[in-house]
Protein backbone atom coordinates (compact mmCIF):
# COMPACT_ATOMS: atom_id res chain seq x y z
CA UNK A 1 0.00 0.00 0.00
CA UNK A 2 1.13 3.67 -1.13
CA UNK A 3 -0.17 6.52 0.86
CA UNK A 4 -0.43 9.73 -0.73
CA UNK A 5 -0.98 13.03 0.91
CA UNK A 6 -2.90 15.52 -1.52
CA UNK A 7 -4.12 18.03 1.58
CA UNK A 8 -2.27 18.92 4.36
CA UNK A 9 -3.27 21.64 6.22
CA UNK A 10 -5.97 22.24 8.67
CA UNK A 11 -8.99 24.43 8.95
CA UNK A 12 -8.36 26.40 5.57
CA UNK A 13 -6.04 25.89 3.14
CA UNK A 14 -2.73 28.47 2.68
CA UNK A 15 -0.30 28.90 0.39
CA UNK A 16 3.55 30.62 0.75
CA UNK A 17 3.07 34.18 -0.19
CA UNK A 18 5.49 36.15 -2.54
CA UNK A 19 7.86 37.15 1.01
CA UNK A 20 8.01 33.57 2.03
CA UNK A 21 9.15 32.87 -1.53
CA UNK A 22 11.77 36.03 -1.25
CA UNK A 23 12.50 35.07 2.20
CA UNK A 24 13.62 31.49 0.71
CA UNK A 25 15.41 32.58 -2.23
CA UNK A 26 17.40 35.00 -0.54
CA UNK A 27 18.51 32.53 1.96
CA UNK A 28 18.91 29.88 -0.86
CA UNK A 29 21.54 31.85 -2.93
CA UNK A 30 23.62 32.78 0.76
CA UNK A 31 23.86 28.90 0.99
CA UNK A 32 24.98 28.82 -2.83
CA UNK A 33 27.05 31.79 -2.36
CA UNK A 34 30.95 31.23 -4.73
CA UNK A 35 29.08 28.15 -5.97
CA UNK A 36 28.93 27.40 -9.64
CA UNK A 37 26.06 25.25 -11.47
CA UNK A 38 26.55 23.86 -15.17
CA UNK A 39 23.40 22.62 -15.57
CA UNK A 40 19.89 22.94 -13.88
CA UNK A 41 20.30 19.36 -12.72
CA UNK A 42 23.07 20.46 -10.88
CA UNK A 43 21.36 23.18 -9.36
CA UNK A 44 18.15 20.70 -8.74
CA UNK A 45 20.77 18.07 -6.78
CA UNK A 46 21.78 21.21 -4.54
CA UNK A 47 18.71 22.07 -3.75
CA UNK A 48 17.33 18.93 -2.67
CA UNK A 49 20.72 17.46 -0.89
CA UNK A 50 22.54 20.90 0.75
CA UNK A 51 19.85 23.26 1.25
CA UNK A 52 19.71 23.88 4.84
CA UNK A 53 16.05 22.41 5.85
CA UNK A 54 13.03 23.65 5.12
CA UNK A 55 14.15 25.90 2.51
CA UNK A 56 13.71 23.65 -0.50
CA UNK A 57 10.68 22.64 1.24
CA UNK A 58 7.18 23.58 2.01
CA UNK A 59 3.84 22.30 4.06
CA UNK A 60 1.69 24.15 2.31
CA UNK A 61 -0.90 23.23 1.08
CA UNK A 62 -4.49 21.97 0.42
CA UNK A 63 -7.07 20.56 3.33
CA UNK A 64 -7.21 17.26 4.04
CA UNK A 65 -7.31 14.55 1.55
CA UNK A 66 -5.05 11.45 1.58
CA UNK A 67 -5.46 8.99 -0.62
CA UNK A 68 -4.75 5.14 0.08
CA UNK A 69 -3.87 3.48 -3.14
CA UNK A 70 -3.57 -0.46 -3.13
CA UNK A 71 -2.37 -1.70 -6.00
CA UNK A 72 -5.94 -1.98 -7.41
CA UNK A 73 -7.97 -0.64 -10.41
CA UNK A 74 -10.20 1.86 -7.91
CA UNK A 75 -9.30 4.54 -5.69
CA UNK A 76 -9.55 4.69 -1.59
CA UNK A 77 -9.58 8.72 -0.48
CA UNK A 78 -9.97 10.35 3.42
CA UNK A 79 -11.89 13.33 3.29
CA UNK A 80 -12.48 15.82 0.04
CA UNK A 81 -10.18 18.98 1.07
CA UNK A 82 -9.02 21.06 -1.18
CA UNK A 83 -6.52 18.76 -1.93
CA UNK A 84 -8.91 16.88 -3.79
CA UNK A 85 -9.09 18.69 -6.99
CA UNK A 86 -5.28 17.54 -7.43
CA UNK A 87 -5.85 13.90 -6.45
CA UNK A 88 -9.18 14.04 -9.13
CA UNK A 89 -6.92 15.56 -11.88
CA UNK A 90 -4.66 12.21 -11.46
CA UNK A 91 -7.60 10.27 -11.32
CA UNK A 92 -8.68 11.49 -14.55
CA UNK A 93 -5.00 11.17 -15.78
CA UNK A 94 -4.47 7.82 -14.94
CA UNK A 95 -7.84 6.35 -16.25
CA UNK A 96 -7.41 7.89 -19.62
CA UNK A 97 -10.93 8.23 -20.55
CA UNK A 98 -12.04 5.36 -18.46
CA UNK A 99 -14.38 4.87 -15.87
CA UNK A 100 -13.26 5.45 -12.48
CA UNK A 101 -14.35 3.99 -9.04
CA UNK A 102 -13.52 5.98 -5.99
CA UNK A 103 -14.19 5.35 -2.51
CA UNK A 104 -14.52 8.23 -0.35
CA UNK A 105 -13.73 8.22 3.63
CA UNK A 106 -15.22 10.90 5.56
CA UNK A 107 -13.92 12.02 9.10
CA UNK A 108 -16.70 14.54 9.18
CA UNK A 109 -18.16 17.83 7.08
CA UNK A 110 -16.53 20.91 8.57
CA UNK A 111 -15.58 22.93 5.48
CA UNK A 112 -11.79 22.41 5.52
CA UNK A 113 -12.93 18.53 4.82
CA UNK A 114 -15.73 18.89 2.03
CA UNK A 115 -14.81 22.13 0.34
CA UNK A 116 -12.68 20.18 -2.56
CA UNK A 117 -15.40 18.32 -3.77
CA UNK A 118 -17.14 20.55 -6.31
CA UNK A 119 -13.59 20.76 -7.63
CA UNK A 120 -13.34 17.14 -8.00
CA UNK A 121 -13.10 16.13 -11.46
CA UNK A 122 -14.20 12.57 -11.51
CA UNK A 123 -17.89 13.77 -10.16
CA UNK A 124 -18.57 15.53 -13.36
CA UNK A 125 -18.12 13.07 -15.62
CA UNK A 126 -20.48 10.26 -16.69
CA UNK A 127 -20.03 6.55 -15.71
CA UNK A 128 -17.87 7.14 -13.47
CA UNK A 129 -18.64 5.88 -9.43
CA UNK A 130 -18.41 7.78 -6.22
CA UNK A 131 -18.80 5.88 -2.82
CA UNK A 132 -19.06 8.15 0.15
CA UNK A 133 -18.93 6.77 3.75
CA UNK A 134 -19.44 8.14 7.04
CA UNK A 135 -20.67 7.71 10.02
CA UNK A 136 -22.88 11.03 10.41
CA UNK A 137 -26.53 11.57 9.53
CA UNK A 138 -25.85 14.71 7.85
CA UNK A 139 -23.23 12.79 5.48
CA UNK A 140 -25.72 13.41 2.01
CA UNK A 141 -27.08 16.91 2.81
CA UNK A 142 -23.60 18.64 3.67
CA UNK A 143 -22.33 17.58 0.49
CA UNK A 144 -25.60 18.79 -1.21
CA UNK A 145 -25.81 21.78 0.40
CA UNK A 146 -22.39 23.43 -0.40
CA UNK A 147 -23.18 23.07 -4.02
CA UNK A 148 -26.87 24.73 -3.47
CA UNK A 149 -27.27 28.74 -4.80
CA UNK A 150 -25.82 30.95 -3.72
CA UNK A 151 -22.66 29.12 -2.41
CA UNK A 152 -21.72 27.31 -5.60
CA UNK A 153 -22.56 27.53 -10.02
CA UNK A 154 -23.51 24.13 -10.31
CA UNK A 155 -25.73 22.06 -7.98
CA UNK A 156 -24.97 18.53 -6.35
CA UNK A 157 -27.84 17.11 -8.81
CA UNK A 158 -26.10 18.49 -12.03
CA UNK A 159 -22.88 16.13 -11.55
CA UNK A 160 -22.75 13.37 -14.22
CA UNK A 161 -20.87 10.22 -12.03
CA UNK A 162 -23.01 7.70 -10.14
CA UNK A 163 -22.72 8.75 -6.40
CA UNK A 164 -24.02 6.70 -3.93
CA UNK A 165 -23.99 7.48 0.15
CA UNK A 166 -23.28 4.78 2.63
CA UNK A 167 -23.70 4.95 6.51
CA UNK A 168 -20.98 3.68 8.50
CA UNK A 169 -21.39 2.46 12.15
CA UNK A 170 -18.53 3.14 14.71
CA UNK A 171 -16.95 0.51 15.99
CA UNK A 172 -17.66 -2.13 13.39
CA UNK A 173 -15.08 -3.63 10.22
CA UNK A 174 -16.01 -3.71 6.92
CA UNK A 175 -14.97 -5.13 3.97
CA UNK A 176 -14.51 -2.75 0.42
CA UNK A 177 -12.83 -4.43 -2.23
CA UNK A 178 -10.52 -6.22 0.63
CA UNK A 179 -10.03 -3.25 2.27
CA UNK A 180 -10.84 -3.78 5.70
CA UNK A 181 -12.40 -0.49 7.61
CA UNK A 182 -13.73 0.22 10.71
CA UNK A 183 -14.42 3.91 11.99
CA UNK A 184 -13.70 5.10 15.33
CA UNK A 185 -15.54 8.06 17.01
CA UNK A 186 -13.60 10.81 18.01
CA UNK A 187 -13.95 13.89 20.21
CA UNK A 188 -14.12 16.85 18.25
CA UNK A 189 -17.20 19.79 17.51
CA UNK A 190 -19.99 17.51 16.47
CA UNK A 191 -17.80 14.38 16.34
CA UNK A 192 -15.37 13.01 13.88
CA UNK A 193 -14.56 9.92 13.30
CA UNK A 194 -11.12 8.09 12.61
CA UNK A 195 -10.62 5.33 10.87
CA UNK A 196 -8.51 2.14 10.53
CA UNK A 197 -7.41 0.85 7.10
CA UNK A 198 -5.99 -2.75 6.95
CA UNK A 199 -5.11 -4.22 3.83
CA UNK A 200 -2.88 -7.38 3.12
CA UNK A 201 -1.01 -7.07 6.71
CA UNK A 202 -0.55 -3.17 7.08
CA UNK A 203 -2.48 -1.31 9.04
CA UNK A 204 -3.38 2.81 8.25
CA UNK A 205 -5.09 4.65 11.00
CA UNK A 206 -6.49 8.13 9.98
CA UNK A 207 -7.12 10.42 12.83
CA UNK A 208 -8.12 13.47 11.97
CA UNK A 209 -9.76 16.64 14.15
CA UNK A 210 -9.44 14.54 17.20
CA UNK A 211 -8.94 16.30 20.82
CA UNK A 212 -7.48 13.79 23.13
CA UNK A 213 -7.43 14.03 27.13
CA UNK A 214 -4.91 11.50 28.30
CA UNK A 215 -5.33 12.13 32.00
CA UNK A 216 -8.93 10.03 31.14
CA UNK A 217 -7.26 6.80 31.53
CA UNK A 218 -10.13 4.83 29.49
CA UNK A 219 -9.87 7.00 26.73
CA UNK A 220 -5.68 6.76 26.19
CA UNK A 221 -6.59 2.66 26.02
CA UNK A 222 -9.09 3.31 23.76
CA UNK A 223 -7.05 5.25 21.40
CA UNK A 224 -3.99 3.03 21.79
CA UNK A 225 -6.27 0.24 20.89
CA UNK A 226 -7.14 1.72 17.97
CA UNK A 227 -3.60 2.81 16.75
CA UNK A 228 -2.62 -1.07 18.44
CA UNK A 229 0.81 -1.91 16.20
CA UNK A 230 0.04 0.16 13.08
CA UNK A 231 2.31 0.55 9.98
CA UNK A 232 1.48 4.35 10.15
CA UNK A 233 -0.70 6.55 11.93
CA UNK A 234 -1.91 9.77 10.24
CA UNK A 235 -2.34 12.05 13.54
CA UNK A 236 -4.01 15.71 14.21
CA UNK A 237 -1.17 17.53 15.22
CA UNK A 238 -2.61 20.61 14.56
CA UNK A 239 -1.10 22.34 17.93
CA UNK A 240 2.38 22.21 20.37
CA UNK A 241 1.11 20.58 23.47
CA UNK A 242 1.69 23.96 25.56
CA UNK A 243 -0.97 25.76 23.11
CA UNK A 244 -3.16 22.48 23.30
CA UNK A 245 -3.23 22.30 26.79
CA UNK A 246 -3.97 26.29 27.73
CA UNK A 247 -5.36 28.45 25.10
CA UNK A 248 -6.68 26.09 23.07
CA UNK A 249 -7.91 23.21 25.24
CA UNK A 250 -11.56 22.22 24.12
CA UNK A 251 -11.39 23.23 20.18
CA UNK A 252 -11.21 19.63 18.93
CA UNK A 253 -7.37 18.89 18.59
CA UNK A 254 -4.77 17.55 18.94
CA UNK A 255 -0.45 17.92 19.42
CA UNK A 256 3.08 16.74 18.79
CA UNK A 257 3.68 15.50 21.70
CA UNK A 258 0.06 13.21 22.45
CA UNK A 259 0.52 11.79 19.02
CA UNK A 260 3.90 10.60 19.97
CA UNK A 261 2.66 9.60 23.31
CA UNK A 262 -0.02 7.64 21.68
CA UNK A 263 1.59 5.85 19.22
CA UNK A 264 4.19 4.91 21.73
CA UNK A 265 1.84 3.75 24.12
CA UNK A 266 -0.01 1.81 20.89
CA UNK A 267 3.85 0.42 19.96
CA UNK A 268 2.70 1.97 16.22
CA UNK A 269 5.49 2.38 13.69
CA UNK A 270 5.45 5.65 12.11
CA UNK A 271 3.93 8.98 13.06
CA UNK A 272 2.64 11.51 10.86
CA UNK A 273 2.18 14.77 11.56
CA UNK A 274 -1.02 15.87 10.16
CA UNK A 275 -3.66 18.94 9.36
CA UNK A 276 -0.96 21.50 10.55
CA UNK A 277 -1.97 25.33 11.37
CA UNK A 278 -2.49 27.80 8.73
CA UNK A 279 -1.11 30.13 10.80
CA UNK A 280 1.92 28.28 11.41
CA UNK A 281 5.02 28.51 9.35
CA UNK A 282 7.35 25.83 7.64
CA UNK A 283 9.84 26.78 9.95
CA UNK A 284 7.39 26.30 12.83
CA UNK A 285 5.80 23.39 11.41
CA UNK A 286 9.34 21.77 11.63
CA UNK A 287 9.85 22.96 15.09
CA UNK A 288 6.92 20.77 16.31
CA UNK A 289 8.31 18.10 13.93
CA UNK A 290 12.12 18.70 15.75
CA UNK A 291 10.39 18.65 19.11
CA UNK A 292 8.30 15.23 18.79
CA UNK A 293 11.51 13.58 17.46
CA UNK A 294 13.20 15.05 20.63
CA UNK A 295 10.74 13.61 22.82
CA UNK A 296 10.41 10.40 20.81
CA UNK A 297 14.42 9.94 21.80
CA UNK A 298 14.11 10.92 25.34
CA UNK A 299 11.10 8.85 26.29
CA UNK A 300 12.40 5.58 23.94
CA UNK A 301 13.63 3.12 26.70
CA UNK A 302 11.00 3.70 28.73
CA UNK A 303 9.20 0.99 26.90
CA UNK A 304 9.95 -2.48 27.19
CA UNK A 305 11.69 -3.76 24.52
CA UNK A 306 12.88 -0.39 23.48
CA UNK A 307 11.15 0.76 20.15
CA UNK A 308 12.30 3.37 17.84
CA UNK A 309 8.97 5.27 16.82
CA UNK A 310 9.49 6.89 13.34
CA UNK A 311 8.00 10.61 13.03
CA UNK A 312 6.97 12.40 9.62
CA UNK A 313 5.48 15.94 8.85
CA UNK A 314 2.96 15.47 6.32
CA UNK A 315 3.22 18.13 3.50
CA UNK A 316 1.54 18.18 -0.17
CA UNK A 317 3.06 15.44 -2.07
CA UNK A 318 4.43 13.16 0.20
CA UNK A 319 3.90 9.86 -0.40
CA UNK A 320 4.66 6.77 2.37
CA UNK A 321 5.20 2.66 1.20
CA UNK A 322 4.24 0.22 3.54
ZN1 LIG B 1 -10.26 19.96 9.88
ZN1 LIG C 1 -13.18 19.66 12.10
Amino acid sequence: MRVRFWGTRGSIPVSLTAADVRDKLARALLAAAGRKFESYGEAQAFVAQSLPAGLGHTYGGHSSCVELDLGDQEYFVCDMGSGARAFGAHVLARQGGRPATVHIFMSHMHWDHIMGFPFFGPAYVPKNKLFIYGCHDELELAFRRQQDAPSFPVPFTALGADIQFIKLAPGQANEIRGLKVTPQVQRHSGDSYGFRFQHQGKSVVYTTDSEHKLEEKSEAELFSDFFRDADLVIFDAMYSLADAISIRADWGHSSNVVGVELCQMARAKHLVLFHHEPANSDAAIDGLLRDARRLEELTRDNFRPPRRLEISAAHDGLEIEL
